[in-house]
């Protein structure tokens, strides 16, 4: 069965079926732009073709079963299952200015396994394929129909390292931004890596101007190794040399969590600014959430302020996160509150 996300071979099997453009390009908007429900997205087209259409080209690949809306902020953390009865997370972040994001999730379980990390912890079960990283975002914006919101900005920040997925993460990204597909700008898109250097040249190569954000939360190669096991491999200094490449783009960011008593230092801070010295990037400081069973501390408000003028003071962009969906365990680092697989099926959207 084709993929409605595959945007070309959907193209062909209308083009040999004789559907037109018209009625295609109708199909289209109400799936990827309207939200509609698919029975509904099936009513847009000619009679005679619908059976082909819903015969033929597959529209659901993930089910919501889970659904946790956040009563300190405007989160809500959707777990989806796989037919393979995977559980996987998202969340939707309702923004105060009226936007609407979405952080997705690019694999099941991590193999990273940072230390400060929930999704990581055990560890990886399988990559997800492009279709079910896109029908997060279509179940989201079916979801968010009924509150008159669409989703305009999505984040590859959930469980899974983006960039150990690159081939599907790649697929997904160009239905993304495919004028035929979600139709999103690149600055409305986001990736967050722990710091896979080969891998991100050949994102910034082929996505120059898809925003790109770097987990690097220390500056210090045995505080980066104690906390991101990853980085014994991709060390400090190796990441250094791709920074010219994927900050020319000004569209680099910098993701550091502060944790009290570990990165967050004099001697920390002078090291964060030696090693960015010269490097047009943003610094994002993140409060970290703690999580059952860490026994990491987050810093204080004042400290997280003070830290980020030293940096600002420095020359830096600096902006200070502070995580929606902390009650409901879908704040930065607590996703995989579900894991494992589901005994059985019970839907929850319409
Ligand atoms: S922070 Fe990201 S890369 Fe690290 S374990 Fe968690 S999900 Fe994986």
């Amino acid at each position: 069965m084709l993929s409605i996300y595959d945007i070309d071979r959907v193209n062909a099997f209308c083009r040999q079926n004789r559907i037109s453009d018209h009625p295609l390009k109708r199909l289209r908007i109400a799936f990827f732009k309207k939200g509609l429900p698919i029975e509904d997205c099936l009513e847009v087209l000619p009679e005679e073709h619908r059976a082909a259409v819903a015969g033929q080209i597959r529209m659901q690949y993930l089910h919501i079963v889970e659904r946790h809306d956040s009563k300190r902020d405007g989160a809500t953390k959707l777990v989806f299952q796989t037919a393979d009865r995977q559980a996987v997370e998202a969340v939707i972040l309702r923004i105060t200015s009226g936007r609407t994001s979405l952080c997705i999730s690019s694999q099941v379980g991590c193999g990273v396994d940072c230390a400060f990390c929930a999704s990581g912890r055990g560890g990886l079960t399988r990559n997800l394929t492009a279709d079910e990283m896109l029908d997060q975002v279509a179940l989201a914006m079916r979801l968010l129909r009924s509150e008159g919101r669409v989703v305009r900005n999505v984040v590859v920040m959930g469980t899974g390292e983006p960039l150990h997925n690159e081939e599907a993460l790649f697929q997904a990204l160009e239905t993304l931004r495919d004028p035929r597909g979600f139709y999103l700008s690149d600055r409305h898109l986001m990736v967050s890596t722990a710091g896979l250097s080969e891998a991100m040249l050949r994102f910034v190569e082929r996505f120059p101007s898809v925003r790109l954000a770097l987990s690097l939360h220390s500056a210090r190669q045995e505080v980066r190794e104690q906390i991101m096991p990853t980085a014994k491999f991709q060390t400090l200094e190796k990441l250094r040399e791709i920074f010219p490449k994927v900050g020319k783009h000004n569209n680099f960011m910098i993701e550091y969590l502060l944790l009290k008593g570990i990165n967050d230092g004099p001697e920390d801070l002078a090291a964060l600014i030696d090693y960015l010295r010269g490097i047009p990037a943003h610094i994002n400081l993140i409060q970290f959430n703690p999580h059952p069973g860490t026994a990491f501390q987050p810093v204080s408000k004042a400290a997280r302020e003070a830290f980020g003028d030293v940096l600002r003071k420095a020359g830096f962009k600096v902006t200070l996160r502070y995580s929606l969906g902390d009650d409901i365990a879908a704040a930065c680092g607590q996703l995989a509150g579900r894991r494992g697989k589901y005994e059985s099926l019970v839907k929850l959207e319409s």
